[in-house]
């Protein structure tokens, strides 16, 4: 199929194509970028990309196959010799440029990302700068990222030494698309690995930009690429690639084990950040002013669709009616709108499908008799584009903790509030859940701070504040909400192989056998 060129008709492509940036990036269609050459799909096959804020027509995505992942994989394994020979010093230094190009394009890179996912420019106008932190943390400690331990004995010496594990397939989602991206590629390629780069179909424009700009930055040809496409095309073909040696994947669950399957037979080592239903835990001897801010800002923020959001509420059953009247209060203050004016904080959801959903989650919760405090709906606004996917912050209470809408991860600016009556009971109600991503808590109790910190059933803890990112730290999810831990050194065992040398001091028995 040739490429359409079909024009953008409304605000939020002709605010791209204003700033020049459509234009930039997709003459025509937005390519795969492989063996740092932009190209077409090998079958010409493209497909459209739509703004959620107004159904404009963004522009037309190469729509990679099987042929595409093949092309960038072969580009990468040719790259990888070369690149994980390159001095770690030399390393680091392409990668603090691609930072470099990250800040001086924040202002690009987050009109792009709102106008291709209906963030808020409040949240995209920070996202290369994280993007840029990403890249300059993991740079300085390309120097380390070989270096193992030693445990000695009396009569051996060991030692470890890791080295990369070779081309790596990242795959990521659509909610934080650039953000998510920087965070799998920069650590891959600070081990010396190289990467093939397969982000979601709904918001292909940022991963395009991010190639664009390490390929200016210096990085050489081929350790970066990135084929576009669906998850059932081109993201299936990636972890199925014999010359992809991991997969680090950020998505849903099923997905996850998906993915997981298809790798099977050519044992992938696999990464996974999924979803998350994160409880929040409110005791009535918290700083309520803050828990306020906090649970608010962790349910309705990137319009909910967040996968450490904090979206189950447990608040004790003394404070219950009031803290949700002071939440219900917060959250029809929130300013839902067009997501370029900055002053928005609630932009659109990212399709049509994910609304429907959202949507219904909040309708079923009500059929089965709980109550709809606020939202539930778009609240009708006629300033807001009628092609566009908008669902008020929402608040729901007098659930059960069995209902869907306590049990699912629901991706959107919805919180289900439970009440409890006492530690154990708080407890039992925040662990009764499929996932295990992030728990949080506010109390006054140091005692019970770090009691329930230990028997949480999640991956992160956070007391007293809302999710605060230590690059260093362990990120990741128990149960259906990951395998593996991102950040500092966690991120290089994923992305390299251990090696431990054995050796002796020439003066311990060997054991005999066969001699007289
Ligand atoms: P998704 O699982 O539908 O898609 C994620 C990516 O996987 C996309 O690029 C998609 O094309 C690809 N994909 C889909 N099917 C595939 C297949 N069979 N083989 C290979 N690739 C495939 O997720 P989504 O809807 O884009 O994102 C939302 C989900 O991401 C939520 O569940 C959210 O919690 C999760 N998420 C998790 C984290 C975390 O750190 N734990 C962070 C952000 C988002």
């Amino acid at each position: 199929m040739k490429p359409d060129t079909t024009t953008p008709t409304t605000a939020s492509a002709n605010r791209l194509k204003a700033q020049g940036l459509i234009d930039a990036l997709a003459p025509g269609y937005l390519p795969h970028i492989i063996d740092g050459q932009p190209c077409a799909s090998v079958d010409g096959q493209t497909t459209t990309n739509y703004s959620p804020i107004d159904g404009s027509v963004l522009n037309q995505t190469a729509l990679g196959s099987q042929a595409d992942v093949e092309a960038a994989s072969l580009s990468s394994s040719r790259a990888f010799e070369a690149w994980r020979q390159w001095p770690a010093n030399k390393r680091r230094d392409v990668l603090h440029a691609i930072a470099d190009r990250l800040e001086a394009n924040a202002e690009s890179i987050a009109l792009m990302e709102t106008a291709d996912t209906g963030q808020p420019l409040h949240f995209t106008g920070k996202t290369a700068a994280r993007g840029a932190e990403n890249f300059r943390y993991f740079a300085d400690l390309c120097s380390r990222a070989a270096d193992g331990h030693s445990y000695p004995t009396p009569t051996h010496l060991n030692y470890t030494m890791r080295e990369p594990i070779g081309p790596v397939g990242a795959i990521t989602p659509w909610n934080m698309p650039f953000m998510l991206a920087t965070w799998k590629i920069a650590p891959a390629l600070a081990a010396g690995c190289t990467v093939v780069h397969k982000p979601a179909e709904w918001s292909p424009l940022t991963a395009a930009f991010l190639s664009k700009l390490a390929l200016e930055a210096g990085l050489p040809a081929g350790v970066l690429n990135t084929v576009q496409g669906l998850g059932g095309g081109a993201g299936s073909a990636l972890t199925q690639d014999p010359r992809i040696k991991a997969i680090a994947f950020v998505g849903g669950t099923k997905t996850g084990s998906r993915i997981m399957a298809q790798g099977a037979p050519s044992l992938k080592r696999v990464h996974f950040e999924l979803g998350g239903k994160s409880p929040v835990v409110v005791f009535e001897d918290a700083d309520l002013d803050r828990a306020v801010d906090a649970v608010a800002f962790m349910i309705f923020s990137l319009n909910g669709q967040r996968c450490n959001a904090g979206s189950r509420l447990l608040v004790q059953r003394s404070i219950h009616n009031e803290f949700v009247k002071r939440l219900v209060q917060r959250a029809q203050s929130i300013r839902m709108g067009d997501p370029f004016d900055k002053a928005t904080e609630v932009g659109p959801l990212i399709h049509g499908v994910q609304l429907a959903k959202v949507k219904a989650y909040c309708d079923k919760a009500q059929q089965e008799g709980a109550t709809i405090e606020c939202g539930g709906s778009s609240h009708g606004n006629p300033a807001l584009h009628p092609q566009g996917h908008w669902m008020a912050p929402t608040i729901v209470s007098g659930v059960s903790a069995s209902m869907d809408i306590v049990q699912d991860e629901v991706f959107g600016p919805v919180l289900a509030v439970l009440p409890f009556d006492d530690e154990a009971h708080a407890l039992a109600l925040a662990n009764d859940s499929r996932y295990g991503l992030s728990t949080y808590l506010w109390t006054g109790n140091v005692g019970r701070a770090h009691r329930l910190a230990r028997s949480f059933q999640s991956g992160m803890v956070w007391v007293n504040t809302e999710i605060a990112r230590n690059l260093s730290t362990p990120f990741g999810g128990m149960k259906e909400s990951g395998i593996g831990r991102d950040g500092g050194d966690w991120s290089f065992d994923f992305y390299m192989e251990t090696r431990n040398v054995c050796i002796a001091l020439d003066e311990h028995a060997i054991p005999k056998i066969g001699k007289k």
